[in-house]
């Protein structure tokens, strides 16, 4: 299996997981052309993807969407709420592609042996969710636009072999930021993202739970760097004496283009 983001953050996020049975697109939020530019430079062929996954309907998540299921048709995955709140965005049929409508704790299967489940999450957005894949006894998780960590989330993810995690903002650059009060208020919120420091908290509870690999993702431009996400959670797992490349290995997904990503 192979976790690899193509590209991330409020301008645009979209992640390939590739299996021995099904190559899984989720979320398609730049246009198409930037999401077929990302795949070929991943080494996969937009005509190959079997399956899209959705995790919402804000517009860094699916403003590629319309096109790329017109001109890619695959099997269209999401909740009733995400559909609902795609809706609009869609300018003509997609006749030739199954939409699949997902309900958060059921296992849906995508193709022999390979199946996805999604996590209901807070995010301000209806049918907002997570997900996870599973082939055989390989998993990998994708979660970010989360709100708030709970322990379901965690329990969720917990066991995973690699793990694509939210590391939004740093909590210091926030406040004291340039945004204005009520966004602030907004991104902090159960319905926002979560913090590098709630990141740190979810990564110790993974590791501590066998998880290895992970990829800090959806990082705030105006009030997160890559530097900050990272130290943040090294720092904080360093507190407690794991140390990086030994204990767990980490990256930070690139904003405009595919990052190495895990295969394992
Ligand atoms: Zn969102
Ligand atoms: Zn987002």
């Amino acid at each position: 299996m192979e976790l690899i983001p193509l590209f991330s953050g409020s301008s645009g996020n979209a992640t390939l997981v590739r299996t021995s049975g099904a190559n899984i697109l989720i979320d398609a939020g730049k246009n198409c052309k930037a999401i077929v530019n990302a795949l070929n430079e991943a080494g996969t062929d937009p005509c190959d993807i079997d399956a899209v996954l959705i995790t919402h309907s804000h517009t860094d998540h699916v403003s590629g969407l319309d096109v790329f299921i017109r001109k890619y048709p695959s099997a269209l995955y999401a909740t009733e709420g995400t559909f609902r709140g795609m809706a609009r965005r869609f300018t003509k049929p997609h006749d030739s592609t199954p939409d699949i409508r997902i309900t958060p704790g059921v296992r849906t299967k995508v193709s022999d042996g390979v199946f996805i489940e999604a996590f209901a999450t807070p995010h301000d957005a209806a049918g907002s969710v997570c997900y996870k894949i599973t082939e055989a006894d390989q998993a990998c998780v994708v979660a970010t636009d989360l709100g708030v960590v709970t322990d379901e989330l965690k329990s969720f993810i917990k066991g995973a072999d690699a793990v694509l995690l939210e590391s939004n903002y740093d909590r210091h650059m926030l406040v004291y930021g340039p945004y204005p009060e009520e966004l602030k208020i907004r991104i902090a919120g159960d319905g926002g993202h979560i913090s590098n420091d709630d990141c740190a908290e979810v990564v110790k509870y993974l590791i501590d739970n066998g998880t290895r690999r992970f990829i800090l993702a959806h990082l705030s431009e105006q009030n997160n760097t890559p530097a900050k996400a990272e130290s943040t959670v090294c720092d904080y797992l360093a507190s407690f004496k794991l140390k990086r490349d030994s204990d767990y290995e980490m990256m930070v997904a690139r904003r405009h283009e595919p990052t190495a990503g895990f295969c394992f």
